[in-house]
């Protein structure tokens, strides 16, 4: 079977299993990646086995702070070329398998969707993937609704969206398969659904790429994070050009019309969230 037509039959299966949500998603502008090399990749030391574990400042290798202000907080931050997270010792945030939105860009709605959406019940309990420390239990009204954020000793943070409840305060510690809040539609929300996010010193991670929902399981025991492969985006102010945008980003202007895909002479307004990167 040739190269091409698995990759054709396996974007059939996925189409097959969420018809839904892959017609949004069939469209999305995507950088290929190829192979990364593992060898280019230094085990940090806190996965090595043994390794004492600090919650009440997990990965401080990574984060040069612990503040309860922001989701993503890291603009100074230098992000290292690659980041090894450890899935060990994970709980899957909740028993329901549904998928019911894809983490992307929908380059037609300008809207980005840097979580997955699964469906959970008002009332179910949401867990904590990972042991860690809660970094943010807050309320926000057009947005998450009640959230939270767990900083996990595996460099990742987790959020929570559009709780129903929340069970945990800032500064607690928490345990992989703790409760942490209950399942709801607060926020930013229609019908009941945990809002996943994964990221890494702020930086957005398809949780899809480590947590297998429809299995309940995570994809492999280590995810590795690369930072070629982060995704910019920029947010378009009144009286932008496309030729302002590319070199305000060190991109050029065909660059961000494939990622997006419009014209050179598409209509761009301001508000509008482009990917340039
Ligand atoms: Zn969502």
């Amino acid at each position: 079977m040739s190269l091409k037509r698995t990759f054709i039959s396996a974007v059939f299966v996925i189409a097959a299993m969420f018809p839904g949500s892959v017609t949004a998603q069939d469209k999305l502008p995507s950088k290929a990646m190829g192979v990364q090399p593992m060898a280019s990749v230094a085990m940090p030391q806190h996965v090595s086995p043994g390794m004492a574990v600090d919650l009440e400042n997990p990965a401080s290798y990574l984060y040069p702070e612990w503040s309860n202000a922001y989701v993503h907080n890291y603009v100074d931050v230098v992000l290292p070329d690659s980041v090894v997270i450890s899935m060990k010792g994970y709980c899957m945030p909740t028993d329901s398998t549904r998928i019911t939105d894809t983490y992307g860009y929908r380059p037609r709605r300008g809207r980005l969707h840097l979580g997955l959406d699964v469906k959970v019940l008002t009332g179910d309990t949401i867990r904590a993937a990972f042991d860690g420390k809660v970094r943010i239990s807050r309320y926000e009204r057009r947005g998450y609704g009640h959230y939270l954020v767990i900083r996990h000793p595996n460099g990742l943070e987790t959020v929570y969206g559009h709780l129903s409840r929340k069970l945990v305060e800032e500064n607690d510690i928490v345990h992989a398969g703790d409760p942490i809040g209950l399942g709801g539609s607060t926020g930013r929300s229609t019908g009941s659904h945990l809002h996943f996010e994964t990221r890494v010193l702020g930086n957005a991670i398809n949780p899809a790429k480590m947590f297998d929902f429809p299995n309940q399981r995570v994809k492999s025991d280590y995810y590795v994070y690369y930072k070629n492969t982060k995704e910019v985006y920029y947010k378009v102010r009144s009286g932008d050009t496309l030729i302002g945008i590319a070199l305000k980003n060190e991109t050029s202007v065909a660059n961000i019309c494939k990622l997006n895909g419009i014209s050179r002479n598409a209509t761009i307004r301001a508000g509008q969230t482009l990917r340039v990167n």
